[in-house]
């Protein structure tokens, strides 16, 4: 089934929204399309998935999405962890505990070496997923949703979406090279994310890359991020709060034709993201 697609106007300009967003409550968006090897997978093959990495990852909830739905083991693994967030009732990590998830939590100086050992002595029906999801595995799932874009028949020929890796952006670029491809950095700079695409393959031309005006730090709560938010909620799509409003800010201010937005998801930390935002802005 195809995700859908909407149409919204903002500043008087028209932008499509593909909306990945809409799979799943849980595990939707680019890493839906990153686990799709995983999900074609039958559940009797594997019996458990090992990943770490952040507590708020949207990743993480898919994959303890993804696990549920098989009957898979998930152990997941993190650096130590505050009781706050340990405690908190509402955001990613608080579901993915509610899907069965089994954390772990790794002391600061035992962790990088214990990440590096995760792969030895495993059984074949263990599967580990690197942070950031599986980039081999997410190839086969970006090639579906480039057939779901070319087969909408709309006449757009540009797309965007929002990078942390850069690993949806580049190999959606790569599967449509009849398109341009916008992104943003979301986790460092331009430059950061260019030696993190041409580790997995030479960047092709049709992918742009769109710097922020100004310097953002990784899921930190902005005033203006929130504002792009909500200006898009009220042309009722929900977006999160961490990637998608700087890619919103450049596109409005560094584009002018048809672009079709490909929602990445994520909208389930908003819960969490919003109470940081209390914090800061409305004490
Ligand atoms: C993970 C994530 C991204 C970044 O995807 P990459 O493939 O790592 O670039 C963007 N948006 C949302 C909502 C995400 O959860």
């Amino acid at each position: 089934m195809h995700s859908p697609i909407s149409k919204i106007i903002l500043d008087g300009r028209v932008f499509y929204v593909k909306r990945d967003d809409l799979i799943d409550p849980f595990l939707a968006g680019n890493k839906y399309r990153k686990l799709y090897t995983l999900l074609q997978t039958p559940p009797n093959k594997l019996s458990k998935i090992i990943s770490y990495g952040g507590t708020q990852s949207n990743a993480m909830l898919a994959i303890a999405a993804m696990c549920k739905k098989k009957g898979w083991e998930f152990v997941y693994y993190t650096k130590p962890l505050s009781d706050t967030l340990k405690n908190e009732n509402n955001g990613n990590f608080y579901h993915a505990k509610n899907l069965g998830m089994i954390h772990v939590e790794i002391e600061q100086q035992f962790y990088k070496d214990f990440i590096a050992s995760l792969r030895f002595n495993l059984d074949e029906k263990t599967f580990v997923i690197d942070q950031g999801g599986a980039v081999e595995e997410a190839k086969l799932g970006l090639e579906v949703l480039a057939d779901e874009i070319r087969e909408s028949g709309l006449h757009v020929k540009s797309l965007a979406t929002p990078s942390g890796t850069g690993t949806t952006a580049l190999y959606l670029a790569l599967c449509l090279p009849e398109y341009r491809v916008y992104t943003t950095p979301c986790v460092g700079d331009a430059e950061y994310l260019r030696e993190q695409m041409s580790a997995l393959h030479e960047i092709p031309k049709n992918l742009t890359i769109l710097e922020p005006q100004k310097k953002y730090h990784f899921a930190k709560p902005y005033r203006e991020f929130l504002e792009m938010q909500q200006k898009l909620l009220s042309e009722r799509v929900e977006f999160d709060l961490i990637y998608a409003p700087s890619l919103w800010m450049c596109l409005i201010e560094q584009t002018d034709e048809e672009v079709m937005y490909i929602h990445s998801g994520g909208v389930s930390g908003n819960e969490s993201m919003l109470e940081r935002y209390k914090q800061k802005f409305f004490k």
